[in-house]
């Protein structure tokens, strides 16, 4: 079973008078209480498969190929009110920066008591326990008092709670975290992760869609992982298997940067160059100029995403 279903998605910028592919043919099925990890260095194009799932593109952009569905609702079809409908009750988001979701004119009791109201059939004094209840869930101390602060009274770390409690109100099926602790010191990070696993996952069945750029982070929380690289999935499969026996060149070279493998942390200081842009992307496999075993026909063939005996997916002409 799948709470949501991503199909061969395609989504172009326009950019220099065409358009251009930030996301290729990129499928995948998120299950019911897993947190499906999507890790990559910037410019892969994992934000973009995000924000056209929740259809929140930017205006110079557009999904030119393939279906998202939410359970049986068709999202790249559905129109303006329904998404609307659906956004913040079956389907909600957080970012990286908590401002994005709170309104700095607004409570933040407010703000959830809002969301609340405008997708459950609750009074003001239910939806005020309830919003009440939500900020202890999330951990907000003498949270009655603090239904009454404003956003800028709080530090990144609480306002990420808040951003969290108002993303969980309605109880969504899906969850989609951009980079939400990637502003957070590591231990405020990894109390957050773990509220995402256990007040969604372990307690709500929610599936969550968990973009990052930090393999530290999916080792962490993460069930499974989809490997992106300039714009396509290029390895798929369980945490566990893709830690201890990755098979893409680019997987083992994100593997070998983590500071527990003895590299410095960041840059991917074993392999040459950077993500392609948009307007220059290698043919072939895209991965090809950075790859210390590229061939011949890895300059010409884009190899297609394959599944292992094991269940593990590569695309990858070593494995062919
Ligand atoms: Fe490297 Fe070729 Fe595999 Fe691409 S297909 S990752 S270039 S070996």
């Amino acid at each position: 079973m799948s709470l949501l279903s991503v199909r061969h998605l395609t989504t172009e910028f326009y950019s220099g008078g065409r358009w251009l592919e930030a996301v290729s043919d990129v499928s995948f099925d998120l299950r019911p209480g897993e947190i499906l990890g999507l890790v990559g260095e910037s410019g892969c194009g994992k934000s973009t498969i995000a924000y056209s799932v929740m259809r929140l593109l930017a205006k110079n952009a557009r999904i030119s190929g393939g279906e998202v569905w939410l359970g049986d609702v068709n999202l790249t079809a559905a129109d303006d009110g329904r998404l609307q409908d659906l956004r913040g009750s079956r389907l909600s988001m957080i970012f990286q920066d908590p401002m994005t979701a709170l309104d700095s004119l607004f409570t933040v009791g407010h703000q959830v008591i809002e969301t609340l109201q405008e997708h459950l059939d609750l009074d003001a004094a239910a939806a005020r326990a309830r919003a009440l209840e939500l900020l202890r869930q999330v951990g907000i101390p003498a949270a009655e008092e603090r239904l009454n602060a404003y956003p800028y009274q709080f530090s990144g770390g609480m306002s990420q709670r808040i951003a969290l409690a108002i993303a969980i109100s309605c109880q969504p099926q899906v969850l989609i975290a951009d980079e939400p602790t990637t502003a957070l010191d590591v231990t405020i990070q990894a109390q957050i992760l773990h509220l995402i696993r256990r007040l969604m996952v372990e307690e709500g069945g929610t599936g969550v869609l968990l973009i990052t750029h930090d393999l530290g982070v999916v080792a962490q929380v993460c069930d499974r992982v989809a490997v992106m690289y300039a714009g396509k999935i290029v390895e798929f499969g369980a945490v566990e298997s893709i830690f201890s026996d990755p098979l893409h060149p680019y997987t083992q070279a994100l593997l070998n940067s983590l500071p527990s493998q003895g590299i410095k942390r960041g840059a991917l200081e074993n392999i040459r160059g950077r993500v392609p842009s948009l307007d220059d992307r290698p043919t072939g496999c895209r991965f090809h100029p950075r790859c210390p075993h590229a061939r011949d026909i890895c300059r010409v063939e884009a190899p297609p995403l394959l599944r292992r005996a094991g269940g593990q997916e590569v695309a990858c002409v070593l494995y062919d």
